[in-house]
């Protein structure tokens, strides 16, 4: 398989007690949020393989798309300048007629220069159709478009997991991860990291027992059908790959929609940072470590993949603002 070395590996694996008495085991951090600079989080490690393959076929330009707030866009829109290509996002908004806040993600998508085009929640139901369009109207101008679909979640973009999971399994045999751990927990917003993980896991099964994918939006049924046909299209393009390891979704602590936190999770990712320093945010790794620390039948090890998603909090100044005045209040 054709790769791109974009990011910087190994990410480091992080450990602190304060942590551990937060969520209530012992647990380990690998620092995906540490993958790049800008372009850092867990969509990097997908594109070492989608753009290997948009250069492969020869691409001037890369489509994709997501919410306003996108770190796969921004992350997409970053590399394709590294690499020489257009930026084209299909962005979402509720009112693409409105200013929108020049900040976070959207900020470093127009500081490349990025062809944003702003489209309703209606319209980007129809996005595969839109970009298909968007791809017919760039080669019609001379380019040669290269479609990459939502999150990077596909066969190919799910490599990028497994190759994760490889380099987990080097880390823990020069001592750096302890082995025995029960469950690798990961955000889940498109379905390809946790895919990928598991792939990974079937490959390395020494690394860890089973993953835990804490939805984001959806539910358990939609991420078991989108995680299927991800496991599907990755062994068909590498009949090497064993089955995947044992995968639970859990969606019961998704929040009230996607991009929106309960005040309890909010709360969370508040009290995670004052007491170790480490910066979650409320979309995914907020909501998926604040699972984690919920659960019923708690691992006695565990390890956190951090997916990043830095950008997107420092566009949400305002709702954390609102959390942490919240917790001195009841405090
Ligand atoms: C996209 C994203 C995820 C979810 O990854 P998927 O592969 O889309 O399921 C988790 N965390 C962050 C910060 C993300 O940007």
């Amino acid at each position: 398989m054709k790769r791109l070395a974009l990011c910087h590996t190994p990410t480091p694996l992080w450990h602190h007690p304060a942590l551990d008495a937060l969520v209530g085991c012992e647990l380990w951090v690998k620092r995906d949020d540490m993958t790049s600079g800008a372009a850092a989080g867990n969509k990097i490690r997908k594109l070492e393989y989608l753009m290997a393959d948009a250069l492969a076929h020869g691409a001037t330009a890369v489509i994709t798309c997501g919410g306003l707030q996108s770190n796969h866009a921004r992350a997409t829109a970053l590399v394709a300048r590294e690499l020489g290509l257009s930026p084209v996002l299909l962005l979402r908004t509720k009112d693409p007629s409105a200013a929108q806040p020049l900040t976070g993600n959207l900020l470093l998508d127009r500081l490349v220069g990025a062809d944003v085009r702003l489209i309703t929640p209606d319209q980007y139901r129809a996005r595969a159709e839109l970009m298909a369009e968007l791809s017919a109207e760039l080669a019609a101008r001379g380019e040669v478009p290269y479609v990459i679909p939502e999150g990077g979640s596909n066969g190919l973009g799910s490599f990028g997991y497994v190759a994760a999971v490889e380099e987990l399994m080097e880390q823990q045999a020069a001592g750096d991860l302890p082995p025995d751990v029960d469950l690798l927990a990961v955000a889940c917003g498109s379905g390809g990291t946790a895919a990928g993980v598991a792939l990974g896991l079937g490959r390395c099964p020494s690394v860890a027992r089973r993953v835990a994918a804490f939805a984001v939006c959806d539910d358990r049924a939609y991420f078991e059908d989108a995680i299927a046909g991800i496991v599907q299209e990755a062994r068909a393009l590498d009949e090497t790959l064993p089955p995947p390891a044992l995968l639970e979704i859990y969606d019961e602590f998704k929040g009230p929609a996607y991009g929106v936190a309960s005040a309890e999770q909010l709360e969370f990712v508040s009290r995670v940072a004052r007491a170790c320093g480490l910066v979650l945010e409320p979309t995914y790794t907020g909501k998926a470590l604040f699972g984690l620390s919920r659960l019923r039948d708690k691992p006695s090890r565990a390890l956190f993949v951090h997916t990043g998603g830095l950008p997107g909090l420092l566009a949400d100044g305002e709702v954390m603002a609102a959390a942490w005045a919240r917790a001195a209040v009841g405090a």
